[in-house]
C-alpha cells in the first residue's frame, strides 16, 4: 500500500521528469499519473509511475516513468483465451532505463533487493536510451528499472490487460491499495 501523501509525492516527482522531458501534458493526464508499488509497500525500490495515454478495446500507450534505481518487478504477458498474450513495444523516451529479458547475461546483484534476488531471473540487459526501441514477445519474462537519472519509455501495447500480468514475485498483487492516514 501507499499513503495519499505518497502518492502525491511519486506523482509529482513523475510529472517534473516528464517536464524535464518536455512531453507535452494536460494538467488532466498529470492527475492521473498512477502510483505503483505492486503490493510490495516499498515504492521507492520496487514500484512505477505509469501515465495511460489512451487505451481502447484492442490498443494502448503509456509512459512509464522510473526513478534511479527504482524497480518494475520482474512479469510477463500470459496468453488469454484465443489471445497469445499481450504484445508490448517499449521506446526509450528520456534518460536512461535498465530493460532485462530473458537471455544470456548476468544480473548485477547489486541492482536487485538482497532478499529479492530469487524474484529476478530475467538477465538479458538493454539500456533503453532515447529512441532506442524494443518489442516484447507475448509470454517473455522482463522487468525494468531507472538508471542513475531514472528514465521514461513509451509503452505501446495489444489489448490492455494489465491485471492480468503474472509476476515472478509471488508477494505481488497488481492493485496499488492507496490509504489516507
Ligand atoms: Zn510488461
Amino acid at each position: 500500500m501507499i499513503t495519499r501523501a505518497q502518492q502525491k509525492e511519486f506523482r509529482l516527482l513523475a510529472a517534473d521528469m516528464l517536464g524535464k522531458a518536455g512531453f507535452p501534458l494536460t494538467e488532466k493526464e498529470r492527475d492521473s499519473i498512477a502510483v505503483a508499488d505492486f503490493g510490495l509497500s516499498n515504492v521507492r525500490q520496487q514500484g512505477a509511475q505509469i501515465l495511460t495515454l489512451f487505451e481502447t478495446e484492442r490498443i494502448s500507450a503509456k509512459l512509464i516513468v522510473l526513478l534511479p534505481a527504482q524497480i518494475l518487478p520482474e512479469h510477463w504477458h500470459p496468453p488469454v483465451g484465443d489471445d497469445p498474450g499481450k504484445e508490448e513495444i517499449l521506446r526509450g523516451y528520456w534518460g536512461r532505463t535498465h530493460y532485462f529479458e530473458q537471455g544470456e547475461g548476468e544480473i548485477d546483484p547489486s541492482l536487485i533487493p538482497e532478499d529479492k534476488m530469487h524474484c529476478f531471473t530475467a538477465s538479458k540487459r538493454i539500456d533503453l536510451l532515447p529512441a532506442d526501441q524494443i518489442i516484447i514477445a507475448p509470454g517473455t519474462k522482463h522487468w525494468m528499472q531507472g538508471g542513475p537519472e531514472g528514465g521514461i519509455v513509451i509503452s505501446f501495447s495489444t489489448c490492455v490487460r494489465d491485471i492480468l500480468d503474472q509476476f515472478t514475485d509471488p508477494a505481488i498483487v497488481r492493485t496499488t491499495v492507496v490509504i489516507d492516514t
